[in-house]
């Protein structure tokens, strides 16, 4: 196929658009691949959409490679069955939900599990059936609160979801295994850099869920790793390391001492290594108490108090995550002036137990452990509260910030942070919808059996954005060659009738060989079209110009940046050979 750019429906632009902040959202904008309508709503024009038509491609061949077959259900709903499952209410302002003529009630389809398990439900219902994955790659609506980066991260994005059923446990680990190979073989072909990352805590079972996060800085997740283990985690999912419990005998009493104005952790350390209290104080021999509430869907508030060394800071994500599915806010005003034995700046363990507060703290909270802590009035601590002794938590949470040089959960080393963003996501759903809609068939035996579900993601229209944020340098975009709008850009310069024609004649040879060329035949200037060539980011740029007399073209590879003459003849081998 050859593109005409002087007929393409193509405009770029030189300037940065202004809501732009990362160089995919600028370039993707600038070269024309795509434009925005609406706050995370996007126009795909010609360039963008093939670009995106090559991920779907590569996409669905790996999907069907692991014998998913591909099904389309529509993104408009009728509000039941997000009704059976309760979703209707509890995805919150992120669902968006609408009316029909009749005063029905819809929604626009942000992830299909229902429906999914309603179609096997419906034409399913012997065990010979099984196992059966299905796909589509289809539109997904979600009103984010913070639509971001263009396409990164959209209200309305393209995503490929797959569900497996499966009669049993075992053939759900097949499943899911079945998947995580497919998604490494189709990141692989993108030419991205990824890891795989646990997305849940060891606690609720090992590779139950894992996220496939493309690696930069720009992301918005955050993961850790091992590098001499490999482990690697996003944050929500990393387990604290606790020491052993230590003997109680002979810890010295806990004591109440006057600290006036030390309601800071910075204040306290300060007071403490001025106390005379016989040792050097640090911010981790403190103890600091957060309260927040917490509701459970459909349920009453309720205060916890979470306690956690003062040198580290709640991680919001990691406290939300532990405490999932309920909802959690911190305190207002109010909520302190009804507990009045909450005295800001000095809450302690003591207090919290007396009124019935649930307590959990950071474990590395362990018997044995003693404390400077609130001792519940204002400008007073407790020093030496021994864990175990003094006061007795309800249970432990996974609450504090993860640091870089922390140890890795598997004992393997240092942790180190990253960035990422997420591409995909693969979980061992379990029965949960099949539950909700009874989807029972016909077991071997002849009794009923419940089918296990997968749930499984890809970021389709995110993909263009991840692969644009990873490959580009200042002057545009570098396609890797799998998803590339075209093979060859070639670039006619200068007006010598003799190139042109030479241009047209390589333009159609390589086309009868089944190359995909973009041709610059359009009246500009050669560096208005050179500065085009590398901003649209095809992989090699073929300029015929003054070298055409001599019968020579010259290449450029816009991915290692190289450069060099080669006589025309060669050029049509090499471009096609590739
Ligand atoms: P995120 O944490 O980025 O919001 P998610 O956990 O909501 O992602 P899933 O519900 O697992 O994502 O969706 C599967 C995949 O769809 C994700 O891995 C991601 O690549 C993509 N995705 C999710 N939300 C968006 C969005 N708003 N825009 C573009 N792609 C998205
Ligand atoms: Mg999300």
């Amino acid at each position: 196929m050859i593109t005409r750019l002087s007929s393409l429906f193509l405009r770029t632009l030189r300037d940065d658009p202004a809501d732009a902040e990362v160089p995919s959202h600028k370039l993707l904008v600038r070269a024309g691949y795509v434009r925005r309508i609406a706050p995370g709503v996007y126009s795909w024009l010609p360039l963008g959409l093939r670009v995106l038509r090559e991920v779907e491609r590569v996409v669905r061949e790996e999907m069907d490679a692991i014998g998913a077959q591909e099904i389309s259900l529509p993104a408009l709903l009728p509000r039941q069955a997000y009704e059976t499952t309760n979703r209707w209410t509890e995805y919150g302002p992120a669902l968006f939900r609408l009316k029909d003529r009749k005063n029905n009630d819809y929604l626009l389809g942000p992830t299909h599990e229902e429906m999914f398990a309603l179609t096997v439900k419906g034409e399913l219902n012997s065990y010979k059936d099984f196992p059966v994955t299905l796909y589509q790659v289809q539109t997904k609506y979600r009103d984010e609160e913070r639509p971001r980066a263009g396409i990164l991260r959209g209200r309305e994005f393209i995503m490929k979801d797959s569900y497996s059923f499966d009669l049993d446990d075992e053939g759900l680990a097949k499943s899911y295994a079945a998947h995580r190979g497919a998604y490494q073989r189709m990141f692989e072909r993108l030419g991205l850099k990824y890891v795989i990352v646990s997305a849940m805590s060891g606690a609720m079972g090992g590779s139950a869920s894992e996220e496939f996060l493309a690696e930069s800085a720009n992301g918005e997740d955050t993961f850790v790793r091992c590098l001499e283990s490999g482990y690697a985690a996003n944050v929500e999912a990393v387990t604290t390391m606790a020491p052993p419990a230590r003997s109680l005998e002979g810890l010295p009493e806990a004591r109440v001492l006057d600290t006036p104005d030390t309601a800071t952790i910075d204040a306290l350390v300060t007071w403490a290594n001025g106390a005379d209290l016989g040792r050097t104080v640090t911010a981790a021999d403190t103890l600091k108490n957060i309260l927040v509430k917490t509701k459970l869907p459909g349920g009453e508030w309720e205060l916890v108090g979470v306690g956690i060394p003062g040198d580290r800071e709640v991680d919001t994500k990691r406290l939300e995550a532990a405490l999932e599915p309920a909802e959690v806010v911190l305190l207002t005003e109010s909520d302190f002036a009804k507990n009045p034995f909450l005295v800001r700046g000095y809450i302690g363990p003591r207090a919290l137990a007396a009124n019935g507060v649930r307590y959990l703290v950071d474990p590395r909270v362990v018997t044995g452990t003693a404390w400077i802590t609130g001792a519940d009035e204002a400008g007073k601590h407790v020093v030496d509260l021994v864990c175990g002794r003094d006061f007795t938590p309800d249970g432990t949470i996974e609450a504090a910030e993860v640091r870089d040089g922390d140890p890795s959960p598997d004992g393997g080393g240092p942790l180190v942070a990253a960035r990422g963003i997420e591409i995909g996501h693969i979980f061992q759903l379990g029965r949960k919808y099949t539950d909700a809609f009874t989807v029972d068939v016909l077991g071997q035996d002849g009794k009923k059996v419940r089918p296990t579900m997968g749930s499984y993601g890809v970021g389709v229209s995110r993909l263009v954005a991840v692969i644009a944020e990873q490959c580009h340098d200042e002057r545009g975009l570098r396609w890797p060659a799998e998803v590339a709008p075209a093979d060859v850009h070639l670039v006619i310069a200068g007006k010598d009738a003799d190139a042109t024609a030479g241009a047209e004649q390589l333009a159609a040879d390589l086309d009868a060989r089944g190359v995909r060329v973009f041709l610059d035949d359009r009246k500009a200037s050669p560096g208005v079209k050179f500065a085009d060539a590398e901003l649209l980011g095809v992989p090699v740029i073929c300029v015929v110009g003054r070298g055409w007399k001599d019968g020579m073209v010259e290449l450029r590879d816009r991915f290692a940046g190289t450069s060099r003459e080669v006589p025309a003849a060669e050029a049509l081998e090499l471009l096609s050979g590739r």
